[in-house]
């Protein structure tokens, strides 16, 4: 297969764990046969120093051109001034609205290697933790109407869902339940808001067509509490935009490990957009000290989702979890200063790091 990858490398530690994200895909295209072709464009910090844009429209056209897009992460102190339209993260939501991505989906896993990172008791995750969150991306009240009175001492943001808008997400949580333990649970706050008794009235519509898929509701507040006393329970969580950030966050700091998180922006066609979960780390960047397992990881689900490819994504996921069990660590998941002394020449920066799943994936 040949696969046309467009990269946004962005700014502070993004260009160091993009190249270790492609470095693997190549590793994967040896082993099964398939050609990556790549073509990198500016986002962010970087393109703004370059053009006076966050997203240059020919950055844009060239991730819509294409099968799949890699973002490493943009932003970072010296565009921290800037104005709200003018900042790097504004070519996020430019991204999500151009490419039509209107599914966030986000695993919190927990790694079993890792499991000492997770600030919740042991007891609590004896079973591991693997939820997956799916966000609405593109709607609701971060794209509703806005405004301050003429005064300026009173403001409102609007949030309004439509059924379509609603059922398309929530398509893509049953599906995804279908592939995992078979369960969804819509998160809302029905008891208050109008559009989350619309959420149910629409997923209740829906159930019949995956009738295998057990189905529940929970409000957001009550999940934000369950999230941290029994995460076990929640197999897939399907939810509106704000509520998703939220949770989405929340369940990425119960696994302990933000370099280890991958995730995947979905729409009905056109390519995917795949970012880690982390940002640009400007405390790190430069110094060969990130962690590039989360955009190796995010390529496995660039495979898995935009390619159909399961076997080369199980095989970036195996390779990342040999190089996890034989003890090789970066420093954001080193553990205590008493770990990280342990550790001796296991302690390794981001390129040793793809270096060894690269050598991981050619031994499998
Ligand atoms: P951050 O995720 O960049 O960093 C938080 C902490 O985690 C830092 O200590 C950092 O060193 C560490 N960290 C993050 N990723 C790591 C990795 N791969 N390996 C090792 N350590 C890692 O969040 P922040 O500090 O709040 O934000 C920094 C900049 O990134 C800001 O400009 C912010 O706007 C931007 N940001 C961008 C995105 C994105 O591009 N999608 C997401 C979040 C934040």
């Amino acid at each position: 297969m040949n696969c046309k990858i467009t990269t946004i490398p962005g700014d502070g530690i993004g260009p160091d764990i993009v190249r270790e994200g492609c470095r693997a895909l190549d590793a994967i295209g040896k082993k099964f046969g398939h050609g990556f072709e790549y073509t990198e464009v500016k986002a962010g910090g970087c393109a703004i120093d370059a053009t006076g844009e966050p997203l240059p429209k020919e950055s844009l056209e060239a991730c819509v051109a294409s099968d799949a897009v890699l973002l490493g992460a943009v932003g970072g102190p010296k565009w921290d001034t800037l104005p709200g339209a003018k900042r790097p993260e504004k070519a996020l939501l430019g991204l999500r609205a151009g490419m039509k991505v209107y599914a966030n989906l986000r695993p919190a896993l927990m790694f079993p290697q890792l499991s000492a990172a997770c600030p919740l008791k042991p007891e609590i995750v004896k079973d591991g933790l693997d939820i997956l969150i799916v966000r609405e991306l593109t709607g609701g009240i971060y794209f509703g109407d806005r405004g301050r009175n003429a005064a300026g001492d009173a403001a409102w943001d609007t949030e309004a869902y439509s059924r379509p808008e609603i059922e398309r997400v929530v398509k893509i949580g049953f599906e995804s339940a279908m592939k995992r333990q078979k369960r969804l649970c819509v998160v809302d706050k029905a008891n208050i808001l109008e559009t989350s008794r619309l959420w149910r009235e629409v997923a209740e519509s829906m159930k019949g067509k995956w009738p295998e898929v057990e189905l529940s509701y929970m409000y957001v507040d009550n999940a934000a509490m369950q999230l941290v006393r029994n995460p076990g329970q929640f197999d897939v969580i399907v939810t509106s935009n704000m509520f998703g950030d939220i949770l989405s966050d929340e369940a990425s700091q119960i696994t302990g490990s933000i370099g280890m998180l991958a995730s995947a922006s979905l729409g009905d066609s056109g390519p995917g957009l795949y970012e880690p979960i982390h940002g640009s780390a400007p405390d790190i960047a430069g110094k060969d000290l990130a962690n590039p397992l989360a955009t190796i990881l995010t390529c496995a689900m660039l495979l898995r989702f935009s390619f159909g490819l399961s076997r080369e994504a199980d095989a970036i996921e195996k390779a990342v979890s040999k190089v996890l069990d034989a003890g090789w660590r970066t420093g954001d998941i080193a553990g205590s200063a008493a770990d990280r002394a342990a550790l001796g020449d296991r302690l390794v920066g981001t390129r040793k790091m793809g270096d060894l799943v690269i050598a991981a994936i050619e031994a499998l």
